[in-house]
């Protein structure tokens, strides 16, 4: 007899940016009063549970600028984690670049680089051509392509009006709910 063993299998995850996707977009984050859910986000993850590992994968740069601490940061994620679990949804893991270039030297995982995502993988033994990559920036949609996910620009928060890079999504979603209905299909 075959004994399949999960190591064997590949796992398939949609990667979320947090700001402008999850929830509202706001200037310098540093306190869980200030957050404020997007509307529909908690079912469209708890839809996308069903055959993703749901990962988030945001730029912190606040940190490196003084505006927040790392724990700050963390104590944000964990309300957003729970408020979330409250509704159904599971956020898998959660991963945050506290870094920028100006203020504290290059680093590997500040997007659109990949260390965020290749740690994931190497914890969650990835596939990332059956991956998505749902984002509201400009340098979400070049981070999914640089890993090689399916890339969905999203048309809240920044809606990919930031002009940081050219890019081109592979499609283009009215917010994080119809990126879901995308990614599964129509059936609910
Ligand atoms: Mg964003
Ligand atoms: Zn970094």
């Amino acid at each position: 007899m075959t004994v399949w063993k999960g190591s064997f299998l590949k796992n398939k995850a949609v990667f979320l940016d947090r700001d402008g996707v999850i929830i509202e977009h706001r200037h310098h984050l540093c306190n869980e009063r200030e957050v404020e859910f997007i509307k529909g986000s908690a079912d469209a993850i708890a839809r996308l549970n069903k055959d993703f590992k749901v990962i988030v994968v945001s730029n912190q740069s606040v940190v490196a600028r003084g505006i927040a601490t790392r724990a700050e940061v963390r104590q944000i994620n964990a309300f957003i984690k729970k408020s979330l679990a409250e509704s159904g949804a599971r956020i898998d893991a959660i991963y945050f670049c506290p870094h920028h270039p100006e203020h504290s030297g290059k680093c590997p995982c500040r997007k659109p680089d990949i260390g965020m995502l290749l740690e994931a993988k190497k914890r969650y033994k990835i596939d990332f051509t059956k991956s998505y990559f749902v984002g509201d920036s400009t340098t979400d949609i070049k981070t999914g392509e640089n890993a090689g996910c399916t890339t969905i620009l999203v048309k809240t928060g920044y809606g990919g009006h930031d002009g940081i890079i050219k890019v081109k999504p592979s499609m283009v979603a009215r917010d994080l709910a119809h990126a879901a209905q995308k990614i599964c299909g129509k059936r609910a």
